[in-house]
């Protein structure tokens, strides 16, 4: 079959699976206005070999920047907030850098003064594993200030015993003394202090902020497993949407592939919004 037949019917196929969800944006979102929410890394961009490397493609920058027209955006991300805001690069959007401990955006700005405390030991530990896990090839000890990050995507197999146990034995006491924990993703462990704020806890604090009379509908967007306390936090308020290749036990209500999904399901959301501008404009100021 011919290559552009070949996308046509992926497209196509990816559109049915899609049905659902955009019946549910027609109802929920075309009418009252949505705040749109994303995690970054395998959501808005695949996920690589290694951090720096996911680099934000051209198309899905167009998108963004077109749903800023139309609708608050935010990205919440385990980077840093540095590091999210000179990826994406764009204004208007509220950033969540830091598993959300540090939020900043159109008129808001936030640091969580409890989790400044935990920095010297986050920071203590980063060295420490730099040092202790320097002679396995491939392994990234990231500091990121106020979370850290241990990426092993790179490390060959036969180093992986040796790599955890040398983690866990550096990590153990410093979670054991309820200072931080660590939470497992995409072959990376994430440190964060022990405090009780998390992405979901982030997002609901977004919105309270964009949208304090409630009227808007929040969709969420992730892929990995600190995105499950995102879909949590908007279980009976928004739409919340797994990108997984293969199925799984998710918080989320909708399911999208991968990134090509989503750049077809952020095109579907701008098309339909213009048209139902086009069409029924008074019906929405009712609304
Ligand atoms: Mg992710």
């Amino acid at each position: 079959m011919a290559k552009e037949n070949v996308e046509k019917n992926n497209a196509e196929a990816a559109m049915v699976k899609m049905e659902p969800l955009l019946s549910q944006l027609e109802y929920k979102c075309l009418g009252r206005g949505a705040a749109l929410l994303f995690d970054y890394d395998g959501t808005l961009t695949p996920i690589v070999k290694s951090p720096e490397l996911a680099v934000l493609s051209q198309d899905m920058r167009g998108l963004l920047k077109r749903l800023t027209k139309r609708y608050p955006v935010a990205i919440i991300t385990g980077r840093s907030l540095a590091d999210i805001k000179k990826l994406v690069g764009l204004k208007k959007i509220y950033y969540a850098g830091n598993h959300g401990f540090e939020i900043s955006g159109p008129k808001i700005q936030l640091m969580s003064p409890q989790a400044e405390h935990v920095y010297p030991t986050i920071s203590k530990l980063c060295t420490e594993l730099k040092n202790g896990l320097g002679h396995i090839h491939g392994v990234f000890v990231e500091d990121k200030g106020l979370t850290a990050s241990v990426h092993y995507r790179r490390v060959a197999q036969k180093e992986l015993h040796d790599l955890k146990n040398i983690f866990w034995k550096m990590a153990k006491p410093h979670v054991n003394s309820a200072k931080i924990k660590v939470t497992r993703g995409k072959k990376v462990f994430e440190i964060r202090p022990n405090i009780k704020w998390n992405k979901g806890k982030a997002i609901i604090w977004i919105i309270d902020v964009i949208d304090p009379k409630k009227e808007l509908t929040p969709i969420y967007l992730g892929d990995d497993r600190t995105d499950e306390d995102g879909f949590l936090a908007l279980k009976d308020r928004g739409l919340t949407v797994l990108v997984s290749e293969r199925r799984r036990k998710s918080n989320a209500k909708f399911l999208l592939k991968n990134v090509a999904e989503v750049k077809i399901f952020l095109k579907k959301l701008i098309d339909g919004v213009n048209h139902a501008y086009t069409r029924t404009p008074r019906s929405n100021a009712v609304e």
